[in-house]
């Protein structure tokens, strides 16, 4: 699996799958989750509000498929990513379970590239280094037949230097 980092904006990326650092109402909040809710348009909430009435919220370390409405991504993943309260190892577990389960949701899927935001290192206050290094790793344990190329998206210089150390 090929490793691809970059800054910007994760709602611009073309590929098969973006993933969405939700919050388990699924049905929108601030950040990147609004930023994808404004760009893709209605579609997306759409289908969230339906998954909702099928399975009620999502759990912290879950994560559901969308569609991707006017994004150039084919599909949104929407994970739920925990609230940093300084209890560390189970904070930590449940973000390792954000971006495995995204992944393997996108293998379920036949993605073939799929891009991170840097989940919950926003409002939710995950300390950054440590949030970086459990992406990292989560991703490079995961052997996949079909997702080939994994692109951390990074908004701010900080997680960009912190992703950059951690890959090299
Ligand atoms: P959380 O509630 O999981 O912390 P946030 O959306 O507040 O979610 O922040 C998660 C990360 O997404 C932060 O590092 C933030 O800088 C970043 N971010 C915000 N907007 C975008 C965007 N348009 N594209 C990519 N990343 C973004």
């Amino acid at each position: 699996m090929k490793i691809e980092l970059i800054k910007g904006d994760i709602t611009k990326i073309q590929a098969d799958a973006i993933v969405n650092a939700a919050n388990s109402s699924l049905l929108g909040g601030g950040g990147v989750d609004g930023a994808i809710h404004r760009a893709g348009g209605p579609q997306i909430l759409e289908e969230c509000r339906a998954i909702r009435n099928r399975q009620g919220k999502c759990n912290t370390g879950e994560a559901v498929v969308t569609n991707a409405g006017n994004l150039p991504a084919k599909y949104v993943i929407h994970t739920v990513g925990p609230v940093w309260n300084g209890n560390e190892e189970k904070e930590s577990k449940l973000l390792a379970n954000c971006y495995h389960n995204s992944l393997k949701l996108a293998e379920s899927l036949g993605v073939k590239t799929i891009a991170f935001p840097n989940i919950s290192t926003g409002v939710y206050r995950f300390p950054k280094k440590l949030a970086g290094k459990i992406a990292v790793d989560e991703v490079r344990k995961f052997h996949s037949d079909t997702v080939k190329k994994v692109i951390f998206v990074c908004f701010d210089d900080e997680n960009k230097m912190i992703y950059k150390e951690l890959l090299e």
